[in-house]
């Protein structure tokens, strides 16, 4: 018998915006470590723009730090140039600080442990769903096609997001589940995978070459937190989806 069909997603530049949380968390965490600097409390264009690169949370927050820095490389390079170096340019950016990536996450995690507990609406409220995303995937559960949350936060958090926005997987997948290829290839011994939707290309292009997943249909958001080069040149089982392919029936999809 085949087993049932299941469409997993990621969760962050997918389902959600959380780009101001994260700009709100790295700002404060930013002041903690040095109350001097001086930033704007929206979220500033370049944190946006540097994004795309940022794979830790401690980058976040040497992001800000960055920002801040008045004649610093940032400013002077501009964010293309910037990036052009980003690993380089955030080692340099440590050292300069005195900063360890340790004491930056530690920091981080604080700031945000502390505004879940102290006000937890307001940390809900930083998080956008994207437009006509909740609809979407309320329609796939009234067609019958089972979706899942796979990500690299945390469990909790993620389920109390996904419960504000009215949404229910099937079933839920946080970092303590283990990394997405690991995570896919259990639920793929369970599950007939339909695919998975993901807003960054790096981890797509792992999921592919994982064995057993080489075969899997793999979508790169349009919408999310994209590099400008992301969406060329992708490998024939990494497929573009726009906001309106998405809204289309699964079979329509690209
Ligand atoms: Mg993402």
């Amino acid at each position: 018998m085949r087993s049932p069909s299941l469409l997993v997603f990621d969760f962050d530049g997918v389902i959600v915006d959380g780009m101001n949380e994260y700009w709100w968390s790295a700002r404060r965490a930013c002041l903690q470590l040095n109350p001097a600097v001086d930033l704007p409390e929206s979220t500033p264009p370049q944190f946006r723009q540097l994004r795309p690169w940022i794979h830790h949370g401690w980058e976040m927050v040497l992001s800000a730090a960055l920002i801040s820095e008045q004649r610093g490389p940032l400013e002077q390079l501009g964010v293309q140039a910037f990036v052009h170096g980003y690993t380089a340019q955030c080692t340099a950016a440590l050292e300069r600080f005195g900063w360890t990536p340790a004491l930056l996450q530690q920091t981080l995690e604080v700031v945000r442990a502390t505004a879940v507990r102290t006000d937890p609406d307001s940390w809900l409220a930083l998080h956008q769903p994207y437009p006509g995303v909740p609809e979407r995937l309320t329609a796939f559960s009234e067609e019958n096609m089972a979706w899942a949350v796979l990500t690299t936060k945390a469990r909790d958090f993620t389920a109390e997001l996904l419960a504000s926005m009215g949404l229910k997987p099937e079933r839920l997948d946080g970092h303590e589940s283990g990394s997405k290829p690991e995570v896919l290839r259990r639920l793929a011994c369970d599950w007939t995978l339909e695919g998975f939707v993901e807003d960054r290309r790096p981890t797509l292009e792992t999921v592919r070459t994982t064995p057993g997943l080489e075969t899997l249909r793999c979508w790169l958001v349009s919408w999310g937190y994209l590099r400008p080069t992301d969406v060329t040149d992708l490998s024939s089982g990494i497929r573009l989806l726009r906001p309106e392919q998405f809204s289309a029936p699964l079979a329509d999809w690209p």
